[in-house]
């Protein structure tokens, strides 16, 4: 059985384990150890210069290996590494590819870590980053210099789930041989497999779709054979590796990540239809709608929305903190991507550090509610927005 045959649902079921061999464990074990024996010294040496899975765990781990084999499939990728967190991967990636006197094009709706890392942390070593609107291919271009190395996309972004058109941002990029690197976190390779459009390397917090659970913390970096090699380099230097257990819960995850995100896009655009229809809410955010502008770009680059959505309460900043308080199915709590339905406000929480203007530049009010939608009823989703509505 040749798994590259099977569809991606089918992948992320078995992708991990191998079908033919008898008297094994359906499930990959995890193999909590630190260290690896060996008979000899020279297997040692050997192991340790082959970077082996089997040699120490900082180098490589045979339970990462089977998660590892499993995300590049899915990403359509040569090969994927695993981290200790989504910050740990983005903070590798970029340690292990520019260098001082580099320059950066990223877009200004990123991830608040990514954000920091690459305003305050990065010029610290000499490496510059330009800012630009991520819906406007041509400002990446014209932000380009003689020292630029990379670009940096998210997409789709957080709070306003807006998309990068993927498209022409590698063919800005390759024109200039840069490298592209983009965070796809919220858009999961169920949803969209940005290597097939040409950017070079797929980074995702595991922490959210790809493990699901809201119960453990990881990143993953997809990309070519020779890249992932020196990524390992780097990680082996700044040791941000993922423990065995946390890489098996991620396995566990992805089992049922295809069936998961097909219920929450479904879910997703529930919500966001009902919530266009209500007297309560001024404006909705989600690219699956066929009122939103990026609508036939959403249509061309996914096969689904995803999870997150945001609206904008018809209403004051204290009635946006009201409505929340007032949910009970839906708890209220920081991240995405799990089984659960969680809210935030960002204003007060992703944005907060912000200022006001800024925020309001950036379109992200106080009255901006932003929904992480789980695997529930969606009918019972939608009776407790109503519910906390009314409240109101
Ligand atoms: C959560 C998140 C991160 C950071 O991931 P951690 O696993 O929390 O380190 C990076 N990018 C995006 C888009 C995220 O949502």
């Amino acid at each position: 059985m040749k798994r590259k045959e099977f569809h991606l649902t089918t992948q992320a079921v078995h992708g991990a384990s191998a079908p033919a061999k008898r008297n094994e464990p359906i499930a990959v074990p995890i193999v909590q150890s630190a260290t690896f024996r060996t008979a000899t010294m020279d297997e040692q040496i050997r192991l340790g210069a082959d970077r082996a899975d089997t040699f120490y765990t900082r180098y490589g781990n045979p339970t990462h290996s089977a998660a590892e084999s499993l995300l590049a499939a899915l990403e359509g990728a040569e090969a994927a590494l695993l981290f200790a967190s989504g910050m740990a991967a983005i903070a590798t990636t970029l340690m292990a590819t520019v260098r001082s006197g580099d320059h950066i094009v990223a877009q200004r709706e990123l991830y608040g870590g990514t954000f920091d890392l690459l305003s305050r942390w990065l010029p610290r070593f000499g490496v510059e980053t330009t800012l630009v609107s991520a819906t406007e291919p041509d400002a990446f271009a014209r932000a380009l210099r003689p020292n630029t190395r990379l670009i940096y996309m998210e997409s789709p972004t957080n709070p306003l789930i807006r998309l990068v058109d993927l498209e022409s941002i590698v063919a800005i990029a390759r024109e200039r041989h840069l490298l592209t690197v983009i965070d796809s976190t919220f858009a999961t390779p169920i949803n969209q497999r940005p290597l097939d459009w040409g950017v070079d390397v797929v980074i995702h917090s595991a922490t959210k779709y790809l493990a699901g659970h809201s119960d453990v913390l990881g990143g993953v970096v997809c990309g070519s054979d020779s890249f992932i090699a020196r990524l390992r380099e780097a990680r082996i230097a700044l040791g941000g590796v993922i423990d065995p257990h946390a890489a098996w819960l991620l396995l566990r995850g992805l089992k049922t990540l295809a069936v998961r995100v097909e219920r929450q896009n479904d879910n997703a655009l529930q919500l966001a239809r009902f919530l266009e229809r209500h007297p309560r809410v001024k404006r909705v955010y989600y690219p699956f709608l066929e009122t939103d502008p990026q609508y036939p770009l959403a249509k061309r680059l996914m096969r689904g929305g995803g999870g997150v959505l945001s609206f904008e309460l018809a209403g004051t900043a204290d009635e946006a903190r009201r409505f929340v308080d007032a949910l009970e199915l839906i708890s209220l709590a920081p991240s995405l991507g799990g089984v659960e339905t969680l809210v935030t406000l960002p204003a007060i929480t992703s944005h907060a550090m912000l200022s006001a203007e800024e925020r309001a530049q950036a379109g992200i009010t106080d009255q901006l509610v932003r929904l992480s939608v789980g695997i529930e009823q969606g009918t019972d989703l939608v009776a407790d927005i109503e519910r906390a509505f009314e409240a109101l």
